[in-house]
């Protein structure tokens, strides 16, 4: 019987957008389970807390049966080990992406030549697409109810409230 192939799909998620959504439905159909792991990074300063982050995500990806919520902390081929993965997915949006990608790719390789990053290139829809975006353009009051899964849009809302939800 063979191995099940096992994926990591890491990030920030601070939150998920349906930019992430469309990248880990594509990998979801390609390998057997994808493990999607929120990314601690101390250096940056995010928005919603670890649990909030996975909380939206295993909301926004509950139609996955194979995919699966976790965080972590530390070096990401460390935790490739510890799930048994060789295989790092990542989105590609424009070409902006693609400098800091892959530096990212190469620095990982030289840490683990065993494993492989791979890039999924996201829909044209969502090629200006960024958690960073939405946070904007939603503190600006833009409507960002299209980005993001509705739980997403939900919380937001409630760490963010709009004048209109804190009128009498
Ligand atoms: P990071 O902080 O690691 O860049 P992000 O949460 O911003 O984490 O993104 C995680 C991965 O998802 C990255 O590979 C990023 O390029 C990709 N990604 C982000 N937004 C989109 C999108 N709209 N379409 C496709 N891929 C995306």
């Amino acid at each position: 019987m063979r191995q099940p192939i096992q994926a990591v799909y890491p990030g920030s998620f601070d939150p998920i957008t349906n930019g992430h959504v469309y990248i880990a439905e594509r990998a979801a159909g390609l390998f057997d389970r994808v493990v999607v792991s929120i990314l601690l990074n101390p250096q940056k300063k995010a928005a919603f807390t670890v649990e909030e982050r996975k909380a939206m995500a295993r909301e926004a990806l509950i139609h996955l049966p194979n995919v699966e919520i976790a965080s972590f902390s530390g070096l990401l081929v460390d935790f490739l080990r510890q799930e048994k993965s060789r295989i790092i997915i990542r989105g590609l949006r424009a070409l902006s992406d693609f400098e800091y990608e892959f530096q990212l790719a190469l620095m990982n390789r030289q840490l683990a030549p065993d494993i492989e990053t791979l890039f999924i290139v996201t829909e044209a829809r969502y090629s200006y697409l960024s958690s960073h975006a939405v946070k904007e353009i939603y503190q600006f009051g833009g409507a960002v109810h299209e980005m993001v899964p509705p739980g997403v849009y939900r919380r937001l809302r409630e760490r963010f409230p709009l004048p209109r939800d804190l009128a009498p």
